[in-house]
């Protein structure tokens, strides 16, 4: 949809949010080459130096009160934007002691998304003794994986991947999962739910092939990949459904959270889009705010969507930082906008600022195709669902809606 298709919206000036994510960049190496990859430097073996990473940590010690996140919360680190583990167990080892160190007296949770191809049992026994929850990147059963997830060479990593998630299992460690969704994906729903009900992981959370950040294109802007999309979870809902317990999905379970909030209907953004929620540090300092594939991106007229770098700046008062409100008012009027236009604002709640951004080269925009697929499509066919199953409960007279157009 095009920024002026509603009235103009019109940027306030919002307080900062407590931070829930602190997503740090080890190095932006990755040791694969997947075909989706949105990240702009991962030939790069740069390394975050220690002394960066305890700038870093000594701003979040003495971020103004609230701001550093919820009270009594502990702190959630994600290591990520590359593979985290191409970097040694004794980098790690000292990092979790420099923020242990600066942070003392607060509890802190690191997590890490990997590859899985180098998890072995000295990182499960790491994994184990410092607590890291792990997500591993596993797009399903080998002929999927492997036509996206490949070496540098070219081969496909699902046998290392599995071998990396036998070892996490041997260990006895929980691990979720995350797979991307393309086009071919979206054909195979009994294959990729077969695959993954059979894998123990705690969680599967599914994004599509976004066009993001590096990923300037996707294999779903093909005019069926809505229909697609519609088919796909329609039959993941049936198999969940049918076989209850076998397979957690995140997306599925987070449209019945939304419905469950205490504040669904009057809560006016998402952790992606409010200020302070995601703060993103790159390897070398720089830092923004939002989602987090926009660390190294650029902006065509505000310009690089870093504002800040850690040695010079203050993430938690950035509002002295001269293009951080500039880049703030315009997400502020895409989800805005989104609000005015869009039916499935209350679960959505403004989307990406990162898929706005690469696909529409500014922020304050509504419909992606991240969220047509993403958002609308799964949102209608959770609701479709619920509607019928109500409807099969209710006496024959029942006056309901459970329909995103009955819900705003
Ligand atoms: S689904 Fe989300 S991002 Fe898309 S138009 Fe609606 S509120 Fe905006």
């Amino acid at each position: 949809m095009e920024p002026d298709a509603v009235a103009p919206a019109t940027p306030s000036v919002k307080p900062l949010r407590p931070l829930e994510l602190l997503i740090v960049q080890p190095s932006p190496f990755c040791n694969l080459d997947c075909g989706y990859c949105y990240l702009h430097d991962r030939s790069d073996r740069s390394r975050m130096s220690m002394a960066t990473l305890e700038r870093l940590v000594q701003r979040v010690a003495a971020a103004p009160s609230g701001l550093a996140g919820e009270a009594g919360q502990p702190l959630c680190i994600v290591w990520h934007a590359g593979e985290p583990l191409a970097l040694p167990i004794d980098w790690y080892e000292e990092a979790f002691a420099v923020v242990a160190r600066a942070l003392a007296g607060r509890s802190v949770r690191h997590h890490m998304q990997t590859n899985a191809v180098r998890i072995d049992a000295a990182w499960c026994d790491f994994f184990h003794r410092q607590s890291v929850q792990v997500g591993v990147s596993l797009d399903g059963p080998a002929e999927l994986h492997d036509r996206w997830r490949r070496t540098r060479d070219g081969r496909g990593t699902h046998h290392q991947v599995m071998r990396g998630i036998r070892a996490l299992k041997d260990a006895g460690l929980h691990f979720h999962i995350i797979a991307v969704l393309t086009r071919d994906a979206l054909q195979m729903p009994d294959a990729i739910f077969d695959f993954f009900a059979g894998l123990d992981a705690e969680q599967v959370g599914f994004n599509i092939e976004e066009i993001e950040a590096a990923h300037t294109r996707s294999s779903l802007e093909a005019t069926d990949a809505a229909e697609l999309c519609r088919s796909f979870w329609q039959r993941m809902v049936k198999r969940v459904q049918a076989e209850p317990g076998r397979l957690h999905v995140r997306e599925l379970d987070s449209v019945l959270e939304a419905l469950r909030h205490p504040e669904f209907g009057q809560l006016d953004g998402n952790w992606q889009n409010q200020p302070g929620c995601l703060l993103n540090v790159g390897w070398q300092g720089d830092f923004c705010h939002g989602s987090p594939e926009l660390l190294g991106c650029s902006h065509p007229r505000l310009g690089p969507v870093v504002v800040g770098n850690v040695w010079r700046d203050d993430p938690f008062r950035p509002q002295s930082l001269p293009r951080w409100q500039a880049f703030q008012d315009e997400i502020d009027a895409g989800v805005q906008r989104c609000r005015q236009a869009c039916a499935h604002f209350d679960f959505c709640l403004g989307g990406a600022p990162a898929n706005k951004l690469a696909e529409h080269g500014r922020l304050d925009v509504t419909e992606t195709l991240a969220c047509r697929l993403n958002q609308k499509v799964l949102i209608d066919v959770v609701l479709e669902d619920l509607e019928r199953r109500l409807d099969a409960a209710a006496p024959p007279a029942g006056n309901h809606t459970c329909s995103v157009s009955g819900a705003r």
